[in-house]
């Protein structure tokens, strides 16, 4: 296959960028598509967030590439404005310039991904999607939990509750109902919220919660408790960013299908915002 053809089959216009968003996984370098790779690979400009393996950034990246870290934390110092990336995107396709937007995970997983199509779209800037493994996928995986197992489970449901109004008092008594897995994305926080409201509409005893820090990264832990043993055992407990939560009747699967020994390491795989490292050619040679 030739290898420009995708370039040449969507409606790049000589003169004008493109822009490429790309999921990059959710932390493991190998989870990273061969169509990434490849974009990686031909790209004269990388916009990468946080939460994108450092590997991915030091080895797969064409070397020539200019990569800029706009990365975001919540709750936590430093971030790059929303309008600030969209310049950028809107700066580099004027310049001619094939631009990987880079996005930890799946890009349209809780990622603001609709801002930047908003820019594309409006600024008539050509563009491809290419997914990732989101982290509830990951995670998953890594820490051998089957997310719709027979009989335990037929349904998903990706949520987040970083703020406390992002989901209704309704809407818990029916979370706390659903035989549906439930997975958290930016919850680790707010942890107690969601197993408080999850007790307090009284939610099965054999619904298990998990939470998984450092998913598929060799810092993975995983630890999981019912969620009436929730105070007892994980109230205090301080976890490590990023950290996903599974809660469900397959979390109990984990003990028997579990692949991998949590690491007894407790550093950070993603570098904090604040001390991120930043990216030129001479660093990187
Ligand atoms: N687009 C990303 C999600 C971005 S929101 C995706 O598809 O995965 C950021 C949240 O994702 C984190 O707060 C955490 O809940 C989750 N997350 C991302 N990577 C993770 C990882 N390696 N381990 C555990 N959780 C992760």
């Amino acid at each position: 296959m030739d290898k420009n053809s995708a370039l040449l089959s969507s409606p790049f216009r000589a003169g004008v960028g493109k822009v490429i968003l790309v999921g990059a996984g959710p932390g493991d370098p190998e989870l990273l598509t061969l169509k990434a790779l490849r974009y990686l690979q031909k790209a004269e400009v990388v916009l990468t967030d946080r939460l994108v393996s450092e590997t991915i950034l030091q080895e797969y990246v064409n070397e020539d590439a200019e990569i800029i870290y706009v990365g975001k934390q919540c709750g936590r110092g430093v971030s790059t404005p929303q309008a600030i990336i969209n310049e950028l995107l809107i700066q580099f396709a004027a310049e001619g310039k094939l631009v990987v937007r880079l996005k930890g995970g799946d890009v349209s997983v809780f990622s603001n991904i609709l801002d930047e199509l908003e820019t594309l779209v409006k600024n008539k800037i050509p563009y491809e999607i290419v997914p990732g493994v989101t982290a509830a996928l990951g995670a998953a995986a890594y820490a051998g939990i089957p997310l719709t197992a027979r009989d335990y489970s037929t349904a998903v449901r990706l949520l987040t509750y970083y703020k406390s109004d992002v989901v209704t008092r309704e809407y818990w008594k029916e979370l706390a109902d659903t035989n549906d897995t439930l997975v958290f994305y930016m919850s680790s926080e707010t942890l107690t919220g969601v197993v408080e409201n999850l007790v307090a509409n009284n939610i099965s005893a054999d619904k298990l919660l998990a939470v998984v820090e450092q998913a598929t990264t060799p810092f993975q832990q995983v630890h999981t408790c019912n969620l009436y043993e929730y105070k007892a055992k994980l109230l205090n407990k301080k976890f490590v960013s990023p950290s996903l939560v599974i809660i469900g009747k397959v979390v109990a699967l984990h003990e028997q299908f579990k692949w991998l020994s949590n690491s007894n390491n407790t550093q950070e795989y993603f570098a904090p915002v604040h001390n991120h490292p930043s990216y030129n050619k001479a660093a990187r040679a």
